[in-house]
């Protein structure tokens, strides 16, 4: 699957290239690859496959936007399986791209075949979640193809019937002056057959609705915004026609004490004043549910990061492990006592500038300031 090439370099296209341009890419490229104008030959024949696929993506702003974020990933299914890119609706797409620059229409469509729709399920799950990869059963009501008539959506015992208005082609010509019209069939809605019987189960419709419990892979590193494509788990497609594909999009639960940035993660842990000034070490919780020590020299400021390496999040796909961030946030005391205080005036009395490297360096250049103003 990595070995794909590049959607917007298979159109020739920039990676800005508006809906217009897109358009126009594809036709160009789809006219002088398509196999009748070059039959027999096998390398146009996948030169079109690519082409079709690539603008099947790129043409769907929803698809896009994921493919520009996640590359082919976004399509690939889950994880192990890693089924066909666009196996189940490649057909249909087909034979719409061909309608649409041939005005073939009607011609490939037998018997009112159509694919399935995409479905799309929302999944929320937390960092953990995301960070060790899981396996989520989930239920989803789809429409499959009925049983009782394996589809057709006529009683069982009785066949679909030829339609008599246009012979079963599912489109009807009309002479009007020197043209030719042609148009769907109005008797049978383009599918070519009528039904005399419905069948009970569907009402003639060929699906019916299920609740279907699927398991799902999410694979470690998983973002906010991931798709993971199922294909054939949509919609069953009408009558015969391919099942649409099931799209899970995850959204991920704001974490207690991690933010993620990509795979790394940044935590903030208050330490006070006095472990600032004299150092010291501290632990501080993982993401893998361990904990890890951070050493913190004597005279750290307030808002310094530690780097922990390799404490992050998986990286989808890869062998790859983020950082962990921890930023230390150094905490002035409050409800002081007495003595306290009194000890604080003490070590003010006794702190020179040097103890306060960024005070000298604030200080100096205030008077700079003050100085260059009032400098007369
Ligand atoms: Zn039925
Ligand atoms: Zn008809």
């Amino acid at each position: 699957m990595s070995t794909k090439r590049c959607y917007y370099e298979t159109l020739e296209v920039d990676r800005n290239a508006d809906e217009t341009k897109l358009k126009a890419a594809f036709r160009k490229l789809a006219m002088k690859w398509h196999p009748d104008r070059n039959p027999g030959d096998a390398t146009s024949e996948v030169k079109f496959k690519e082409i079709n696929e690539a603008y099947e993506v790129l043409k769907d702003n929803d698809k896009r936007a994921a493919y520009d974020r996640y590359g082919h990933a976004a399509f690939e299914q889950g994880m192990g399986g890693g089924g066909p890119g666009f196996g189940a609706g490649f057909a249909s797409s087909f034979s719409d791209i061909f309608e649409d620059l041939f005005g073939m229409a009607g011609q490939r469509r037998s018997g009112g075949r159509e694919r399935g729709a995409d479905l799309r399920y929302n999944m929320e799950i937390t960092l953990e979640e995301a960070y060790l990869g899981k396996t989520a059963q989930i239920e989803i009501p789809v429409s499959v193809t009925c049983e009782s008539c394996s589809g057709t959506g006529a009683k069982a015992g009785t066949k679909p019937k030829t339609c008599s208005m246009c012979g079963g082609a599912g489109r009807i010509r009309q002479a009007q002056g020197f043209f030719t019209l042609e148009r769907t069939c109005p008797g049978c809605q383009g599918r070519g057959q009528m039904i005399e019987d419905a069948c009970p189960s569907c009402s003639g419709s060929g699906r019916v609705t299920r609740e279907r419990t699927l398991s799902v892979n999410i694979p470690q590193g998983v973002e906010d915004g991931t798709r993971i494509r199922l294909a054939g788990e949509g919609e069953a497609g009408v009558r015969g026609g391919p099942s649409g594909d099931l799209y899970i999009f995850l959204s991920l639960t704001q974490h207690a004490f991690f933010q993620r940035d990509g795979a790394d993660l940044h935590c903030r842990v208050p330490i006070s004043m006095v472990t600032a000034a004299l150092g010291g070490e501290f632990d501080v919780p993982t993401i893998d549910k361990g904990k890890t020590k951070v050493k913190v020299p004597a005279g750290t400021q307030s808002g310094r990061r530690f780097r922990i390496a390799s404490k992050g999040m998986p990286v989808l796909r890869s062998r790859q492990t983020g950082d962990m961030y921890v930023q230390v946030v150094v905490e002035t005391p409050q409800n002081l006592t007495k003595k306290q205080q009194e000890l604080l005036t003490e070590f003010e009395k006794l702190s020179s500038g040097a103890t306060q490297p960024e005070a000298v360096g604030f200080f100096s250049k205030v008077k700079d300031f003050f100085g260059t103003r009032t400098g007369t």
